[in-house]
C-alpha cells in the first residue's frame, strides 16, 4: 500500500555521476509529490535544456562564495572543478513545514550532513558495474574529455566509500531500484 513519507524528513541520495539518480529522482516525484526536491546552488555552465531556479541556481563563483561566507548552504563541495551547495533556508523552512526532504548530493556533501543531520537517512544508488557506468557517463556528450576524466575519478572513489551510507540501492532496473527506495523512507509498507 502506498502511503505518505513521514512529515518532516530529510533524506539524501548519493551516487557517481552517470548512475541515474536524476531518473530515479523523477520517477519518484512523480509518483509521490509531497516530496520537496531541493534545488542546489551550482558554478558550473548550464547544459542544454538545463533552466535557472528549477534544475539549479546557477552562480557565479563571487556569488556562491559570498552566500558561503554569510552560512547560506547547510553543506557544499567542489566537483569536477566546479562548487556544489544546498541552500539551507529552503530547506529548513520545508521540514519545519512537515514536508519530507530530499536532497540530491555529492559523497563530501552528504559526510556534511551526516555531522549536521545525523537522523537524515542517506542512500547511496550504485551502478550494476563500473564498466556501465564509464559507458552513461561517456555517453553525455556535453561533458568535455577533462570533465568526463574527473568525473570517472571521483566515480571510484564514491564507489569505494558506499558502506558509509545507510543503505546501497543498485540501479539495474528503475522499477526495482524506485521500489527499494520507496520502502526505504517508508512510502510503502
Ligand atoms: P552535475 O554536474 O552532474 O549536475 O552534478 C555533479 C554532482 O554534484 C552530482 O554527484 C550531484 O549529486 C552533485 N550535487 C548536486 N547538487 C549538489 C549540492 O547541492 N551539494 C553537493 N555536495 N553536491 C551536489
Amino acid at each position: 500500500m502506498v502511503t505518505s513519507v513521514s512529515d518532516g524528513k530529510l533524506f539524501l541520495l548519493t551516487g557517481p555521476s552517470g548512475v541515474g539518480k536524476g531518473t530515479l529522482i523523477k520517477t519518484l516525484l512523480s509518483r509521490h509529490p509531497e516530496i520537496w526536491l531541493s534545488i542546489s546552488a551550482t558554478t558550473r555552465q548550464p547544459r542544454d535544456g538545463e533552466i535557472d531556479a528549477r534544475h539549479y541556481y546557477f552562480m557565479s563563483r563571487a556569488e556562491f562564495s559570498e552566500l558561503a561566507s554569510q552560512g547560506g548552504f547547510l553543506e557544499w563541495a567542489e566537483f569536477a572543478g566546479n562548487f556544489y551547495g544546498t541552500p539551507s533556508k529552503e530547506v529548513r523552512e520545508r521540514l519545519s513545514s512537515g514536508r519530507p526532504v530530499l536532497l540530491e548530493i555529492e559523497l563530501e556533501g552528504a559526510r556534511q550532513v551526516r555531522g549536521s543531520f545525523p537522523e537524515a537517512l542517506q542512500i547511496f544508488v550504485a551502478p550494476p558495474s563500473f564498466e556501465e557506468l564509464e559507458r552513461r557517463i561517456r555517453g553525455r556528450a556535453t561533458d568535455s574529455e577533462e570533465a568526463i576524466a574527473q568525473r570517472l575519478f571521483r566515480a571510484n572513489e564514491e564507489l569505494s566509500s558506499q558502506n558509509e551510507f545507510d543503505a546501497i540501492v543498485i540501479n539495474d532496473d528503475l522499477q526495482r531500484a524506485i521500489e527499494e527506495i520507496e520502502r526505504l523512507i517508508g512510502l510503502v509498507n
